[in-house]
């Protein structure tokens, strides 16, 4: 057949379109699925469904030859001339009202497409679990009166009970479960089954809470006047609000310089107008102080926690989408809460690193965030002592607005922040142990003035950097600026972003001392020491392996606070977001640990962790000071955190991360590959590097890669894990090169591989 009589015969099948006539067309529903296949596949609707089907609904269909049942989302409903492919047809309508709103499905495309990965994985992430269960709801029948069925009406021939039914229905003004019918007419179920079969009954069925749980409001607390920092910043979240347009605006505020109160303000605000806001912080900060906080200033707050079961994370979701709540508080999930007239946005202490999921979808709330503000025209502050480079770098460009709250309420001095030279220590042989001389000296002080002493130890314990414990020199990647991890066993020392290796240097490259080495120390035998030092003192350790039952984390804090526990030591678990007046002393056992991690937010993690760590002393009246230990005194890390000088320290740092090219100027992207077999998923790792290159060439996109090298965690649960690291200008640009890499590739059996889109966990 020629081109031009297939042409032909194409119009002679097919009438012109101002012929077409309804039946040729179908409406079609694109359905995605939440595991592979992940669509989106059309399907049908048939004309019983059609009412009932809407956008953001789940449904039931077959999939494939093999009539494989499956639930999938409605992503996509249109309708389309009947084509020669016969569509399956949708089997079923799941839910009753729509899980995603337009604004909602558009923002988990958006996500989907951004971090790649599948469509189906971000609607996951954004409809909780026990709201796709439906957990707590049971469906339960309700009665009302056909139309024409009246309890006058003789022609009807009632008996006594069936009239008693009808009369029940009529006074109703709503229709009626079984059990209240059954009471109102004082009936058993039989009489009212019959005139359901004589249809004068008609039966809905709806999906109903089980309990009715309720947040009894707490006494209202009054507000502050707010002094003139507080006044400026929330004059310019208010006239963003009013503007109706979308606009970052970061706010930097020291701890306890007032930032919370600014947002509660806001949100008062919002309220006035009828719609809501959603505040964003750290999973650890959900405490029952945040909680209170919240709940004593609004009257309707939902406070999603980690500890929330399904049954009670489908009651709020459901108070939510109604707009019964004014005020959502919670982690990074609380993103995706279906609010109908969002108002606000805020994220508190938005450099937190809990705020990026490490699991599929791995999106930062931050950044979802931003995408749900600009679609919805509205404000999102991003509140820190401090802020990401990222976010920081976003303000200075005047992409995000400035704010910032340089002093404490009521000026309270910031504590004194002081170093212990741990090489001193070394070389006088002081002490034995992690606590020196003078640490130890200064606990001692501060017990006796009835103060309370927090110790910090920053570890995990793989991490094993290279430092001379007589000059304090770290050694360093010379490609990457990054510290070199000793392995022990073959005595070589590698980089864990481009596979350089080396002999682990016997003497230090810098002084020749021969004793170079590292010793990591771990929270118990820390905790060991200081109960040695401090006989009779009540010391309590958390770590996440002493924190590991719901609950125990507030009830740890609940005795600190009481003043029944003198000496708290942990992990970072315990430097974010706590108030404790009483807390004099709070000492960084070893600040070097975070500090030559392998990871080039190693600086930024220390400094932030030393300024929060701060901000738990000198709340109250006593004032309070910090010691941090550490063989680096002179890093510009630790001197930028002595002195509270986060300007300084940001613009240093940003000065290496433009040397070496790191975010935020460049995008970056991780590829982990992940294997039971070690040379398994070395072979897959290259091979992908191999298909990036490739790809970099077919995009004629310029990327720099590193890697694969084996990941700072080599081995973990069993497999070894291999990574690569993709930096390119633009972001578009270097996902469109992991696209094309990925395309149709498959992994072997047992091996695994994950995209990560700016990544922030290194190991
Ligand atoms: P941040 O969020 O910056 O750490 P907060 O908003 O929690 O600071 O304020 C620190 C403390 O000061 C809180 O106890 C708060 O109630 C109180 N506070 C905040 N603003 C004022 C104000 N204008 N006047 C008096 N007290 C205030
Ligand atoms: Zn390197």
């Amino acid at each position: 057949m020629s081109p031009s009589s297939q042409q032909r015969q194409l119009f002679d099948a097919e009438p012109p379109p101002w012929e077409l006539d309804e039946q040729a067309e179908q409406l079609v529903a694109e359905i995605v699925f939440s595991g592979a296949p992940w669509g989106p596949y059309d399907y049908c609707v048939p004309d019983n469904l059609r009412a009932r089907l809407q956008l953001g609904k789940r449904v039931r269909v077959a999939l494939g030859r093999g009539e494989r049942p499956m639930t999938g989302y409605c992503v996509k409903l249109e309708n389309r001339p009947a084509g020669a492919r016969q569509l399956k047809p949708i089997l079923q309508v799941i839910d009753e009202q729509t899980l995603l709103s337009p604004h909602m499905l558009r923002l988990t495309a958006w996500l989907a497409d951004y971090y790649l990965c599948h469509w189906g994985q971000a609607l996951d992430a954004a409809v909780p679990a026990g709201v796709r269960w439906q957990a707590g709801t049971r469906e339960v029948k309700f009665f009302q009166l056909a139309p024409h069925a009246r309890s006058q009406d003789a022609s009807l021939k009632l008996t006594e009970k069936q009239r008693a039914i009808i009369e029940a229905l009529e006074q109703s003004t709503r229709p009626l479960t079984l059990q209240q019918l059954m009471q109102r007419a004082k009936v058993t179920s039989a009489p009212i089954q019959t005139l359901r079969k004589k249809q004068l009954l008609e039966v809905t069925s709806e999906r109903i809470m089980q309990t009715d749980l309720d947040d009894a409001p707490l006494p209202r607390e009054a507000n502050h006047d707010l002094h003139a920092d507080q006044r400026t910043a929330l004059a310019t979240i208010l006239s963003t609000l009013n503007s109706g347009q979308h606009r970052t605006i970061l706010m930097h505020g020291v701890t306890g310089s007032g930032k919370t109160e600014v947002y509660i303000r806001a949100i008062e605000e919002v309220i006035r107008f009828g719609r809501q806001a959603i505040v964003l912080v750290p999973e650890i900060s959900l405490t029952p102080q945040t909680r209170q906080r919240f709940r004593s200033r609004f009257e309707r707050v939902a406070v999603l926690h980690s500890h929330l079961s399904d049954k009670e994370r489908h009651y709020h979701w459901q108070r939510i989408a109604r707009g019964e709540v004014e005020v959502i508080v919670g982690a990074r999930s609380a993103i995706f809460a279906p609010t109908p007239h969002l108002g606000l946005i805020v994220i508190d202490e938005e450099h937190d690193g809990s705020f990026k999921q490490d699991s599929a979808p791995r999106y930062h709330a931050r950044d979802v965030a931003e995408y749900r503000a600009k679609a919805e025209g509205l404000p999102l502050v991003l509140g820190s002592a401090t802020p990401s480079l990222e976010s920081w770098h976003r303000a200075h460009s005047g992409e995000y607005t400035l704010l910032t709250m340089p002093v404490r309420v009521y000026a309270r001095p910031l504590p004194h922040v002081g170093t212990i030279d741990l090489r001193d220590e070394f070389q006088n042989r002081s002490s034995r142990g992690a606590v020196s001389r003078p640490l130890h000296q200064a606990i001692h002080q501060a017990l006796r003035e009835e103060g309370q002493v927090i110790l910090l130890l920053n570890r995990r314990g793989f991490a094993t950097s290279i430092q001379c414990p007589a000059c304090g020199h770290v050694v360093e990647c010379p490609n990457c600026s990054i510290a070199l991890t000793h392995h022990r066993v073959e005595a070589k020392a590698v980089c864990h972003y481009c596979d350089y290796l080396i002999d682990a240097p016997v003497r230090c490259p810098e002084c020749n001392f021969d004793g170079i080495r590292y010793a990591g120390l771990g929270t118990q035998k820390l905790e060991a020491e200081i109960r040695s030092r401090f006989a009779d003192v009540p010391v309590l350790r958390m770590d996440s392996d002493t924190m590991q039952k719901p609950g125990s984390h507030e009830e740890a804090l609940a005795r600190f606070r009481d003043g029944e526990i003198k000496i708290l030591l942990g992990t970072q678990m315990i430097a974010k977001g706590l108030d404790f007046p009483n807390v004099t002393l709070v000492g960084v056992i070893n600040a070097d640990t975070a500090l030559h991690f392998p990871d080039f937010r190693a600086s930024e993690r220390t400094f932030q962790l030393v300024t929060q760590v701060a901000g738990r002393t000198g709340r109250g009246e006593k004032g309070g000071r910090v010691l941090v230990q550490t063989f680096s005194p002179e890093h510009p890390a630790i001197v930028a955190a002595l002195e509270h000088d986060y300007e300084r320290f940001a613009a240093g740092e940003l000065e290496v991360r433009r040397r070496f090219n790191y975010p935020p100027f460049s995008a970056m992207i991780r590829l982990l590959v992940r294997g039971g077999l070690e040379t398994a998923a070395e072979a897959f790792a290259d091979q992908l590097a191999d298909r990036v290159r490739q790809a970099t060439k077919t995009c004629e996109v310029e990327t720099r890669i590193l890697g694969p090298a084996p990941a700072p965690l080599a081995k973990l649960h069993g497999k070894f894990r291999f990574h690569i690291l993709l930096q390119a200008a633009d972001a578009a640009d270097l996902r469109r090169v992991v696209r094309e890499a990925a395309r149709d590739l498959k992994p072997p059996e047992d091996v695994f591989w994950a995209v990560d889109v700016d990544p922030l966990d290194m190991l």
